[in-house]
């Protein structure tokens, strides 16, 4: 084991707006709890950067020796169209436009949004829980909340009642939203609204009579509020209070400030120690969304098929593009960028071929010890992907000149350099290798050809040539067959 592994681990805190020490309350168990997708659509660019960040959150701790629960939610009902608790539920109107079932729905892009995690080898989280599966717990939080004065009934209805909360507590520490604000420039309420302040937010709401998704309730038919889950199944599974708690930074206000409330209006304390936060993707220096035509879902890029894109680009590409900026900065999307990407992927994954047939020499011109120790410094300085990435890079021109014979390594150092590439690039940045398209096809050309030859040579009763083809080729796992018009390969393993 690494001694380096023992270091601290820093992390930028939102809360706080600090980097602070991480401390896991009871180590050597985390809590970590990160907002999942709302299932309506193909997953795109703006749900593949929070699980990069936190599936490489999730590698480190597990690296570290961290025994981690990571609780991943499916958002499956009460995310209506507005924060402001308006407009239709996003699942229903997708059932309504699709004419499916709304469990059909959420069962499809479920399904879309694992295939997508596993091309881009993000883990699986610990518990993927759902919020139509935590109705119960739901209402009994709401309840609890309501007991504590800090909710009220309306017309069938439950709100968050946030100007009672501030009063006592701090809404908007999260954010750096203030109250104050917010309650001048929200819309002025009418005589038809449920709501005491337009700010208020809703823990339960009553469903009407064609809403489909409902369950019952001490107030009524009705539905949770889209907040009201995370704090909800969090507290399930994580307890009253838990480590880290994490989502894009789009989450922050209302979403993440709205949980705070409820599990400090509920339980009297604040639920979260560490919140941390993913920025933005952009696209071509500009924000996604369906209307501007540069939404991409994460399909269309693994196969090019959107008009924006001059090529395909990988999952590993993409993956290895993402994990090149740090988390909390913005990052761009354009073709330059990504074919750089995979310029720098390939470059690296070429220097762990030639790494593993270079010969050690008796003296060494590389630290693999500092190598070592500036990794683990990177990644300990909240997640510092983008600084490991760039040791990779130095190393991997140490590995050519190597090889090129202008440098040498020690047999020692050797084996622990090749432990160590591998180690930070395919456990912790969670890299793999990908199959090369062009490669496999030129292969099997190269093969064919060669095979054609073997055949001509045979006719001319070289048979000492033609059993060399067959052996040299066997060598590299290709087994051929002679068939009577010709022949047959395949590669075995
Ligand atoms: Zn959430």
């Amino acid at each position: 084991m690494s001694k380096y592994r023992e270091n601290k681990l820093f992390i930028l805190n939102t809360l706080t707006r600090k980097k602070e020490l991480f401390e896991a309350s009871s180590p050597p168990h985390v809590g970590l709890y990160v907002c999942g997708p709302t299932v309506y659509g193909d997953p795109h660019l703006g749900h593949a950067r929070p699980a990069v960040t936190f599936d490489l959150l999730f590698r480190y701790l597990l690296h570290l020796g961290y025994k981690v629960r990571y609780v991943r939610n499916i958002t499956d009902v009460g995310h209506l169209e507005s924060d402001a608790d308006e407009g239709e539920d996003k699942i229903l109107k997708k059932a309504r436009l699709e004419q499916l079932e709304p469990m059909e729905v959420v069962q499809q892009y479920t399904n879309s949004y694992h295939g997508s995690m596993a091309r881009l080898n993000v883990l699986p989280p610990s518990i993927e829980p759902r919020a139509s599966g935590h109705i119960i717990e739901q209402q009994v939080m709401a309840e609890k909340i309501l007991e504590n004065g800090y909710a009220y009934e309306s017309n069938g209805s439950l709100y968050f009642d946030v100007l009672k909360y501030h009063r006592d507590h701090n809404y908007g520490k999260l954010s750096g939203r203030v109250l104050e604000d917010l309650v001048a420039n929200a819309r002025k309420l009418d005589t038809q609204d449920e709501k005491r302040n337009s700010v208020d937010f809703a823990l339960w709401k009553k469903a009407d009579p064609s809403h489909i998704m409902r369950w019952p309730s001490k107030w009524g038919e009705g539905f949770p509020g889209w907040h009201l889950e995370c704090s909800a199944m969090s507290m399930k599974y994580l307890g009253e209070q838990f480590d880290i708690h994490g989502g894009g930074m789009d989450l922050l206000f209302p979403h993440h400030e709205c949980e705070i409330a409820q599990s400090v209006a509920a339980g009297g304390k604040d639920a979260v120690r560490y919140w941390m936060h993913n920025n933005m993707v952009t696209i071509n220096g500009q924000k996604m969304g369906k209307s501007l035509g540069n939404f991409i879902t994460l399909e269309e890029l693994f196969t090019g098929s959107h008009e924006l894109l001059d090529a395909s680009y990988s999952p590993m590409t993409i993956r290895f593009f993402m994990l090149q900026a740090h988390y909390g900065s913005t990052l761009d999307f354009s073709n330059e960028a990504l074919v750089a990407a995979e310029k720098g992927l390939v470059r690296l994954m070429s220097s762990l071929k030639v790494l593993d047939r270079l010969e050690p020499g008796a003296t060494g011109s590389f630290n693999v010890e500092r190598f070592e120790e500036n990794s683990y410094r990177a990644m300990n300085d909240d997640l510092g992907s983008p600084v490991l990435i760039a040791h990779l890079f130095d190393t991997s021109r140490f590995i050519n000149s190597a090889y090129a014979g202008n440098d040498s390594i020690t047999a020692t150092d050797l084996e622990r350099l090749r432990h160590l590439f591998r180690l930070f690039m395919f456990d912790i940045l969670g890299l793999r290798e990908e199959e090369d398209k062009e490669i496999g096809d030129l292969t099997s050309k190269l093969v064919d050809l060669l095979l054609a030859i073997r055949l001509e040579v045979k006719n001319r009763k070289d048979f000492e040539l033609s059993d060399r083809i067959r052996n040299e080729l066997a060598g590299f796992g290709i087994v051929v067959k002679d068939k009577k018009d010709g022949f047959e390969w395949e590669i075995k393993d």
